[in-house]
């Protein structure tokens, strides 16, 4: 391998780097999956009980994916990005319309990304090749310093409107869009990773086009809110005991979500299917299955086993 296509390696593996994503636990991640979107709850390049480490497609505007935090109370009335309160009651009419927003407000920045790409890329193995190190480095690097700088300055203008209260991200984002030409490249979707926060992850979910497996996730979901995980001994009286009042307002979002989706969510709360004659009880909110013998969920640690209705 010449030395030449070792710098490119190098550069490839560099470049590669800046397109991986360390996802929270208690944060959804969305990412580009083919034309359309998806969640990523677990597994990935590396994970830790703190968060994983998850990879986008490396291209600009491909590379565009969205965090979302869970914590936030889920009440339907909806915040926007930038803290003010959005008059949209249909959530996922606003989060169209905010992602709308802040996408088409960084859009200019766009040009500065895909120059950079065709710098680096194109334009400087080329000359690299045919002219050496040193030319290459006087025809490259001009363009690269003035692509560099207006991307770091539109970054920081932008930013600083849309999310006022982001200051340290802000600062991080254009420090690193300024120090390298590849960070640049990935900084203007990075940018907007925020884009949708304030939002409930199911209602994101139905939001974005083309989403992949709506559907499970939102019966998992909505199965986690009804059934709580309970260290409590098993009371034979309270096998049902009510949802929080506030997961009760969620699980009635995620059933309207559902509904305007055209699902049916009478299902989500039947017993799954035995996968084995001998599991004669389900955990209701894990659907992980039982024989006689167990007395606790040890996927999700529920107290509560439901017995399998008898029949056909
Ligand atoms: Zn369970």
């Amino acid at each position: 391998m010449s030395s030449v296509q070792m710098l490119l390696v190098v550069l490839l593996l560099l470049y590669l780097s800046e397109f991986v994503v360390w996802v929270r636990p208690d944060v959804w991640f969305f990412r580009r999956r083919g034309r359309g979107w998806e969640v990523v709850a677990r597994g990935g390049i590396f994970t830790t009980p703190r968060g994983s480490l998850h990879w986008v497609y490396p291209i600009p505007v491909l590379s565009r994916a969205y965090l979302v935090p869970v914590h936030l109370p889920y009440t339907g009335q909806f915040p926007s990005a930038s803290g003010e309160p959005s008059s949209v009651r249909d959530p996922v009419d606003a989060i169209e319309r905010q992602r709308q927003r802040v996408e088409k407000a960084f859009q200019p920045l766009r040009w500065a990304s895909w120059g950079l790409m065709t710098l680096t890329w194109i334009a400087a193995p080329i000359l690299l090749q045919f002219l050496g190190i040193g030319p290459m480095l006087y025809a490259v690097v001009p363009g690269l310093v003035l692509l560099m700088v207006s991307n770091a300055w539109g970054l920081y203008r932008v930013h600083r409107r849309l999310f006022p209260a982001s200051d340290d991200e802000r600062l991080r984002l254009v420090l690193s869009a300024c120090l390298s030409p590849l960070a640049a490249i990935r900084s203007v979707d990075l940018a907007q990773k925020e884009a949708v926060a304030g939002f409930h992850p199911l209602a994101v979910a139905a939001a974005l086009p083309g989403f992949h497996g709506w559907e499970a996730i939102a019966a998992e979901e909505w199965r986690r809110l009804k059934y709580s995980e309970s260290t409590d001994p098993p009371v034979k009286s309270m096998a049902h005991p009510a949802p929080p009042a506030e997961d009760s307002a969620t699980m009635g979002e995620i059933e309207a979500l559902a509904q305007h989706r055209g699902i049916n969510t009478a299902n989500w709360d039947k017993a799954p299917e035995r996968e084995d004659p001998a599991n004669s009880q389900y955990c209701p909110r894990c659907r992980s299955q039982f024989t006689r013998q167990a007395v606790t969920c040890h996927d999700c640690r529920r107290s509560t086993l439901l017995p399998f209705p008898e029949g056909p």
